[in-house]
């Protein structure tokens, strides 16, 4: 158990480190903004009537551009607009599959498979402003016989079973514009019979499920929501679904057979974190009963700041981080608090019996220990 600071980290954290209700910066009117207001394409791609079918399919203007977009001057929402309200779409030439690896060895070595880089949601937290400081543009990339090649390879390659499931969810939200692209019911179709040892998973806050509730999955593809406090996503999660909508979605993708998963991430201490967190936990299974639920708290990289703060000067986040310690690479509550807020959210959902996995992301070992889970044979939300 790891020791208690000096003082207590949730007295150390007064109100000026709280999300404040008054925070909302970004009312109600942005979440009637279509996410995405036009396509791009690169003009050299080799799949352009690919992407006329596409912008003609969704209804949306289709531009040409000459080479990729470079790095726009604006600043607050306005860059967030530039950046989030098109979907450029381009060949990839790098691979489509490739093994993560955690820099500092907390996460297992999964497989991800990267249709999307960075997302048409808006979150403050989004570590994909980082990610893709030099190219910010939201890309979907439709070259998918590279990709579906690079699946049947990865089918037959001598991976272990618990390995052999890619993550759509690492660089982007794979349904969150699937009404244009139309893409997932593709993949997900393509699985039994081209690479039937090999599952998906998508990790998303859309509730855009309808295409794919009449698809032969064949049990291959897992549907996992990232869910949050309706104070976390009113104040920080922009444009996205709210969390009864994407609980809805979670419902309707198990009744149509799908392996449901859920994260509760990022964890985020406010004044009324407790009941707020208690209460999400039994909505939840008001509506699902996922196989998993991983929990993680809010954790920028120590070069996260800069971007929210370019996009969302007045955000919440940038007073919490303040707050924060440097552990691991990344800026995280004391141990003690996640220790406290975990453990909360633990013990509601172990109310609703003991046949749900539970897992933190990206966590060390004395935490796992303290809370009484085991990371032996991990199951978390990103491995098989
Ligand atoms: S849904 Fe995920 S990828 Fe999209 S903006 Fe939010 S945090 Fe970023």
């Amino acid at each position: 158990m790891p020791t208690m600071p000096k003082e207590n980290p949730m007295q150390e954290m007064g109100r000026e480190n709280l999300v404040q209700e008054e925070s909302v910066a970004y009312n109600l009117e942005e979440k009637l903004e279509p996410l995405v207001k036009e396509l791009w394409a690169i003009q050299s791609m080799s799949k352009k009537a690919r992407a006329e079918q596409t912008a003609g399919c969704a209804a949306l203007p289709l531009i040409w551009l000459d080479k990729m977009p470079e790095i726009n001057g604006e600043r607050g929402i306005e860059k967030v607009r530039a950046e989030r309200n098109v979907l450029l779409l381009r060949d990839r030439v790098s691979p489509f599959i490739e093994q993560f690896q955690h820099p500092i060895g907390r996460c297992a070595k999964f497989y991800k498979l990267t249709a999307y880089n960075n997302c048409n949601f808006w979150c403050e937290y989004c570590y994909l402003y980082l990610t893709f400081r030099t190219q910010p543009i939201s890309t979907h990339f439709i070259n998918y016989e590279k990709m579906f090649d690079e699946i049947k390879k990865f089918d037959r390659s001598p991976i272990p079973e618990s390995l052999k499931i890619l993550n759509l969810g690492e660089l982007g939200d794979p349904l969150a514009v699937d009404y244009i692209t139309r893409f997932a019911k593709q993949i997900i179709s393509f699985m039994p019979d081209h690479a039937p040892g090999t599952r998906l998973l998508f990790l998303t806050k859309s509730d855009c499920v309808d295409d794919i509730l009449e698809v032969n999955h064949g049990g291959q593809s897992v549907i996992s929501f990232s869910i949050n406090t309706d104070a976390v996503f009113q104040q920080l999660e922009h444009r996205t679904p709210s969390p009864d909508l994407r609980l809805a979605a979670a419902a309707k993708v198990q009744k149509a057979g799908y392996e449901v998963r859920l994260r509760i991430d990022p964890v985020i201490f406010y004044s009324t974190w407790e009941k707020d967190y208690t209460e999400l936990v039994d909505r939840i299974f008001q509506f699902v009963r996922p196989t998993r639920i991983t929990i993680g708290e809010y954790r920028p990289s120590n070069g996260l700041a800069s971007h929210i703060s370019t996009r969302f000067p007045e955000s919440a986040l940038l007073k919490i981080n303040k707050s924060l310690v440097k552990e691991g690479g990344k800026l995280r509550y004391h141990e003690n608090l996640r220790i406290k807020m975990f453990g909360t959210i633990i013990e509601e959902i172990k109310k609703y019996g003991s046949t749900i996995d539970i897992a933190l992301c990206k966590e060390h070992s004395q935490i796992w220990k303290a809370l009484g889970l085991n990371m032996k044979g991990l199951k978390c939300n990103c491995v098989d």
